[in-house]
């Protein structure tokens, strides 16, 4: 079994509009059993230590540490918490009676959760976000965040929407992201970020940097992983919902990304790649990180 794992986490400097590419290593972590028991190890991320000693940096860029950290060492997230919130659960679509049970979801009554979108080919949602999320927990523990998960694997029945804001709240997350592919029109290509709206008594205090958030999360996301915005929801890759319980029961800073389109048939060849997971966690890393260093 291979003692380390090396990441090359591409950075996205949203301020300065460069790209560098940096070489982590990381010794091994609890969650790397469940990174590759889930498939998530994409080919050419995790090889023996020996082989790998530095890539050309194009441009350098403020940012997580390049290295193993020495003791005592302050990385770029150091003290910050990021809830990642992976959609749906693999079992859910077997337990009915649990997942269409009605929650209060603020502005309405919503089911407790749902079973999520699939390709044609039949890869499903709950899989594609929980990888993404597995592959970001990773990049952003490496930059020394404290990462909280709605859940980490993919064999469950929820947690409920309510449950997933909960989590974050309790963590008092610094920023939270929910991590979706969506099931839209097969016409239709590209991503979404979707951010709360106003809603009086509930998001008041999140709207805001909510907003700040989102635009990070789609300039890293549109500029790292190659996806186009979304030509069929929202404008200029940003949407806004009062619908998402998720968002409306937050009390800190959190959005929703819908990744690609997995009805579509050039986004889904994109969405089932390994390689394309680990750009789009890569991606996603970078603008959290710029959303919570300021830049
Ligand atoms: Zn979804």
């Amino acid at each position: 079994m291979l003692r380390r794992l090396l990441i090359a986490l591409g950075l996205a400097a949203v301020a300065g509009g460069g790209l560098g590419l940096v070489i982590i290593a990381a010794t091994r972590q609890p969650n790397h059993r469940t990174l590759r028991s889930a498939g998530a190890s994409p080919a050419g991320t995790s090889v023996p230590s020996t082989q790998v000693s530095s890539v050309p940096t194009t441009t350098q860029v403020p940012g997580p540490p390049t290295t193993a950290p020495a003791p005592g060492e302050r990385r770029a997230l150091t003290g910050r918490t990021i809830v990642i919130d992976p959609g749906h659960n693999g079992g859910n679509a077997s337990h009915p009676a649990e997942i269409n049970r009605i929650v209060d979801a603020v502005t309405l009554g919503k089911p407790c959760d749902t079973g999520g979108a699939e390709t044609a080919s039949g890869y499903g949602e709950s899989a594609f976000n929980l990888d993404v999320s597995l592959r970001l927990r990773a990049l952003l523990e490496l930059a020394g965040a404290r990462v909280v998960m709605t859940r980490s694997d993919n064999n469950g029945v929820g947690p409920c929407i309510t449950d997933r804001a909960a989590i974050g709240n309790a963590a008092h997350a610094d920023a939270a992201i929910s991590i979706h592919a969506d099931g839209g029109p097969a016409g239709g290509r590209g991503f979404h970020v979707i951010e709360p709206v106003l809603i009086a008594g509930h998001t008041e205090a999140i709207v805001g940097p909510s907003r700040r958030l989102a635009l990070d999360v789609r300039d890293g996301y549109g500029t790292g992983s190659g996806m186009p915005r979304s030509t069929y929801a929202g404008h200029d890759g940003l949407d806004d919902r009062n619908d998402l319980g998720g968002l409306n029961l937050s009390t800190v800073p959190k959005v929703f990304i819908e990744c690609g389109n997995l009805r579509n048939p050039t986004d889904a060849g994109m969405l089932e790649s390994p390689a394309f997971r680990q750009r789009a966690a890569e991606a996603l890393a970078a603008g959290l990180s710029g959303f919570l260093s300021g830049r």
